[in-house]
């Protein structure tokens, strides 16, 4: 059985991804491959990792400039799959691995199944709409997973596994600047509570509203794509959807979202979704557990009034 590689920017992301290889093979040798130090390697280990390397990164270099180097190793020691995260960078390294080796990707693959020579899966296409299964025998196959696609075993001080390093190339690109990033500080991928807001907003100061709301439910604020990239009312790690963030929060209330396939993707796990739309035909009725057709200038108030009492 050849090798399951994992490469991931950190621990808790390379867990998921040693989960997920666990969940492909349970013969396979996991490889880890992760940014940081020894003590982030020995806790891939700990997480189930058979081998670890340390990815450190100088000041000045970027993450990408580990896939030469990456690419020269997958080529010597042919790992049937690569699993990496789909963090920014983890794509770019993707992308990159995937030109240098000539190698398929599955971008989000799921349902990955690793037998024999042969690898298959699903991966979306058409903006979501739909998936699509493939299979392939090509030597080794990356596949890009998300935070949430697997539950991490937990930690086990007590494995033990080859630990190494694995050097930067020189000349790889560097950072000649770094500018401070102007987000929330919030994660709303940790949030057991978001309310998410669409261009049923049509003013960002009512926006205000919303946040109101989710003060008074404990809950963080997320939007739709076209909020955060196209108006710019809202960091852009604040919209949900397929090339957004994808959560899983205990409650999701979605207030002037339609619905479309690309942000329903995104809350899919979410354990119960509420919609606000004044269109009784909006998508997100369809798909959510309770709804309220009405316009969010008369349903947040109502809302507030019920949860402040
Ligand atoms: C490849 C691709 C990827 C994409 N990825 C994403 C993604 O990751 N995330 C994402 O969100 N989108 C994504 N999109 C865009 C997506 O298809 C939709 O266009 C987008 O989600 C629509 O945003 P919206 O629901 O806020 O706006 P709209 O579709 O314009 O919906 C606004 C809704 O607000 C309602 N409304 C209006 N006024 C009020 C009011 N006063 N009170 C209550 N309701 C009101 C309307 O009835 C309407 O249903 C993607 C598209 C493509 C092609």
């Amino acid at each position: 059985m050849r090798d399951i590689w994992v490469i991931a920017e950190d621990l808790p992301w390379a867990a998921v991804l040693i989960a997920g290889a666990q969940t492909i093979s349970k013969e396979a040798n996991i490889v880890a491959f992760i940014n940081g130090d020894e003590a982030a390697a020995k806790g891939a280990i700990a997480h189930g990792a058979s081998s670890a390397f340390s990815l450190p990164l100088p000041p000045a270099a970027m993450w990408e400039g580990y896939t030469p180097a990456l690419a020269e190793k997958a080529k010597t020691d042919k790992p049937a799959l690569i699993l990496l995260s789909t963090s920014r960078r983890c794509r770019n390294v993707a992308g990159m691995l995937a030109g240098l080796l000539d190698a398929p990707c599955f971008s989000e693959g799921k349902g990955i199944s690793l037998s024999g020579d042969s690898v298959s899966g699903n991966t979306m296409v058409f903006g979501g709409l739909a998936a699509k299964n493939s299979s392939t025998t090509a030597q080794t196959v990356l596949v890009t997973m998300g935070a949430k696609d697997f539950e991490p075993t937990p930690a086990d001080a007590s494995r033990s596994g080859a630990v190494g390093t694995l050097p930067i190339c020189s000349g790889a690109p560097a950072v000649v600047a770094r500018k401070p990033k102007e987000a929330q500080s919030v994660n709303i991928g940790e949030a057991a509570r978001v309310v998410s807001v669409g261009r049923g907003f049509s003013d960002p100061a009512d926006l205000e509203h919303a946040r109101t709301l989710a003060k008074a439910l404990g809950a963080e604020v997320a939007c739709s794509r076209p909020i955060a990239e196209f108006f710019k009312w809202m960091p852009e790690e604040c919209y949900v959807g397929i090339s957004g963030q994808q959560i899983k929060p205990q409650l999701y209330l979605a207030i002037g979202i339609s619905g479309q396939a690309q942000h329903l993707y995104g809350v899919r796990d979410a354990k119960t979704i509420v919609a606000v739309n004044k269109d009784p035909e909006a998508l997100f009725h369809q798909n959510s557990d309770y709804y309220i057709v009405g316009d969010w200038k008369e349903v947040i108030p109502a809302l507030l009034k019920a949860v402040n009492g």
